[in-house]
């Protein structure tokens, strides 16, 4: 039974028993177990080179839906870890979101070469077809739309084909739906109709971070952000105007929102005592180092808007392409992402129980 999302370890090793001397696939298996999997299926094909993995997470609410990344792993294990990790991750943002759907993930150990890359997906397109449509595949780290067509030629459960429309990259979407958390925040807490003369602080310039500081900019809110890439951080200066600060700064700026668009981690005893805003609303995955943070940073009066709600408007428009619904509904479902949220900020002001715990229950009964 898994407590909380931020309680679910980043190695499996941690779930070794100490006088028990578990192998590694023993430590994956229960590392399985414990996020509550599912079925895990494999494929090696020697002709081609295709070691693939998809991990079903949940079928409760639909057939699961998942990217698939292509990642030159150090190890099979880390592939394993990986998925089991991210699998997971997408039951819980479709359930909360309400998506007809549960969540897997693929991935594809990378090959040193790659002798024939259509035949490659083709033959993941035969191994997505032989799950019978309990998988549907999308585009993810190291995939395309083209890729996606390719496979489309072995399997009809896939989406993001070029056909659909499908962008490789979903960061737009990311953004649209962490500014509408904030602007549901800003709401809540601050009682503001508008981001107008908001300040944000943006943790990281990347893709998520640029696209967040272009809507808001857009909406009057004043930036500031750090990034270790100087070369993203000056691009957003450049366009937004934005002001800058050190990495270790960003903590204690005093704005009104702290948009963490960089690490997993980031909200940990240290740093939430820092911290001057009174809303946390960003991209990142996995941001509570320990699910109690949430619950420290309510008692603190500190409104956090849970990563894995506000995050999914990639897996959204995945969702709705699949339903052969258009970017236009992908925006309308990316946008309710304000009430859904706003309808935890009051629920967890009335319950006294911290946002992210709300929506962590609400997605755990979806999926039971
Ligand atoms: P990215 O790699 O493009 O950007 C991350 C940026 O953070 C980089 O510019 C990097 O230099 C910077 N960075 C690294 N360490 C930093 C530090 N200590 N302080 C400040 N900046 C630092 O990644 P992204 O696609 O923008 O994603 C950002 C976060 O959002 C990640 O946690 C990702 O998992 C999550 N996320 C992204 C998407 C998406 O659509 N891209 C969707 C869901 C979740």
């Amino acid at each position: 039974m898994v407590d909380s999302m931020s309680d679910r370890p980043s190695n499996s090793k941690r779930y070794a028993h100490p006088h028990v001397r578990y192998t590694v696939a023993d430590s994956l298996m229960r590392y399985a177990e414990f996020l509550g999997y599912g079925d895990i299926h494999t494929k090696i094909d020697e002709k081609t080179g295709l070691k693939a993995i998809v991990a079903i997470h949940n079928l409760k609410r639909g057939p699961a839906i998942g990217g698939c990344r292509m990642v030159a792993y150090q190890t099979i294990d880390k592939a394993m870890e990986d998925v089991l990790r991210l699998g997971y991750m997408m039951s819980y943002k479709a359930a909360i979101n309400n998506l007809p759907h549960g969540g897997a993930k693929a991935v594809i150990i990378k090959p040193k070469v790659i002798k024939d890359r259509e035949a490659l997906f083709e033959k993941f397109g035969e191994f997505v077809q032989e799950l019978g449509g309990r998988y549907i595949t999308a585009v993810d780290s190291g995939t395309s739309p083209a890729e996606m067509d390719i496979i489309a030629r072995r399997t009809s459960f896939v989406t993001c084909t070029t056909a659909s429309g499908a962008d490789s990259d979903p960061s737009p979407l990311t953004a649209l739906g962490v500014r509408r958390a904030i602007e549901a925040a800003v709401k809540f807490k601050l009682g503001r109709d508008t981001l107008d003369g908001v300040h944000v602080a943006i943790q990281g310039a990347g893709h998520v971070g640029y696209y967040l500081a272009q809507e808001l900019h857009a909406l009057g809110a004043k930036l500031t952000m750090c990034d270790i890439n100087q070369i993203a951080l000056q691009r957003c200066v450049d366009e937004f105007g934005v002001k800058t600060c050190a990495i270790d700064e960003i903590y204690s700026i005093d704005a009104d929102v702290f948009a963490p668009c960089a690490l997993g981690a980031v909200l940990n005893m240290n740093t939430i005592k820092t911290l001057k805003a009174h809303i946390v609303a960003g991209s990142a995955n996995n941001q509570l180092s320990h699910s109690h943070y949430g619950s420290l940073m309510h008692e603190r009066g500190i409104l956090y808007a849970p990563d894995f709600l506000i995050n999914a408007g990639g897996l959204i428009h995945v969702a709705v392409l699949y339903g052969h619904g258009d970017i236009k509904k992908s925006l309308e479902q990316i946008n309710n992402i304000y009430d859904t949220v706003y309808d935890i900020y009051e629920r967890s002001s009335r319950e006294n129980v911290a946002t992210n715990q709300i929506a962590e229950m609400i997605a755990r009964e979806r999926l039971r």
